[in-house]
């Protein structure tokens, strides 16, 4: 599904990539983490060409994302992406968050983009909430919009940016087990995380970055059981 081949990326003389490469395969589950400015959130923003990229390649479901002719609109359109910081339009109410990508992009109807909202709002748990706006839930329930919100552009992959290092420690798990029944529900799924114990239960391979490098690439059990790298074993000691 993912494809990401020998990806270099600089701002100005500064390398924040180097010859990152690594795929994920459909309906796979894979946990990035490594210490903060490793180039995690570059990594990702390049997947969806929020982020372009002087080098390498990087395909997403047989498209090129550093084609100069690829629509990276519709690209984005099809590859949903969860920030830390939710980034809901805080000026609409849940179900118009929810509608308005659809019908914009999608050109789905109002009633049509409001029904398949609503839906996913039931499915996060928060069907009651749907006439609120984003300033009267909290961090984990809004974070939980956000997911709805992108996966009512039936997306065919997720890209998360630590999609909990913002809220509040009782609020992590409502929004890891969001991410989780999605992963069992065969989702592909690149998400950069520091929760461990998701990364133990969910990932099926875990990607440790170091200064703009992929160090590690590795199944969970011998990530966690063996990492092969020292900066891995000082990361893991120090966060676990
Ligand atoms: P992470 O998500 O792992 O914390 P980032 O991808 O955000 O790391 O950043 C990687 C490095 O690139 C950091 O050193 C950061 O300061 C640098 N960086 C990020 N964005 C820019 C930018 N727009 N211009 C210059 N440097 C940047
Ligand atoms: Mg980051």
């Amino acid at each position: 599904m993912i494809q990401i081949a020998n990806v270099s990326k600089h701002y100005g003389s500064f390398q924040v990539l180097k010859e990152c490469t690594t795929s994920v395969a459909k309906g796979e589950v894979i946990v990035v983490c490594g210490p903060s400015g490793s180039g995690k959130s570059t990594l990702i923003k390049c997947v969806n060409g929020l982020e372009p990229f002087q080098s390498g390649e990087i395909i997403v479901d047989g498209t090129s994302v550093g084609d100069p002719k690829t629509n990276l609109s519709k690209l984005r359109a099809r590859v949903g992406m969860v920030f830390q910081n939710f980034e809901l339009f805080p000026h609409m109410s849940i179900t118009q968050n929810l509608a308005i990508a659809q019908v914009k992009v999608l050109g789905r109807s109002q009633d049509e983009a409001m029904d398949k909202g609503l839906k996913l709002l039931d499915r996060v748990g928060l069907k009651a909430h749907a006439a609120k706006y984003p300033g009267q839930l909290s961090g984990g329930q809004q974070q939980r919009v956000a997911i709805a919100r992108a996966l009512a552009m039936d997306p065919i992959c997720m890209l998360f940016d630590e999609p909990t290092s913002a809220l509040d420690p009782e609020m992590v798990n409502e929004v890891l087990d969001v991410m989780t029944e999605l992963a069992h529900e065969g989702m592909t799924m690149m998400c950069v995380t520091h929760e461990m114990g998701f990364a133990k239960r969910v990932a099926d391979r875990v990607i440790f970055m170091d200064q703009g490098a992929i160090v590690e690439d590795d199944s969970k059990e011998t990530f966690f059981a063996n990492p092969r790298s020292q900066r891995a074993q000082h990361f893991l000691a120090k966060i676990l």
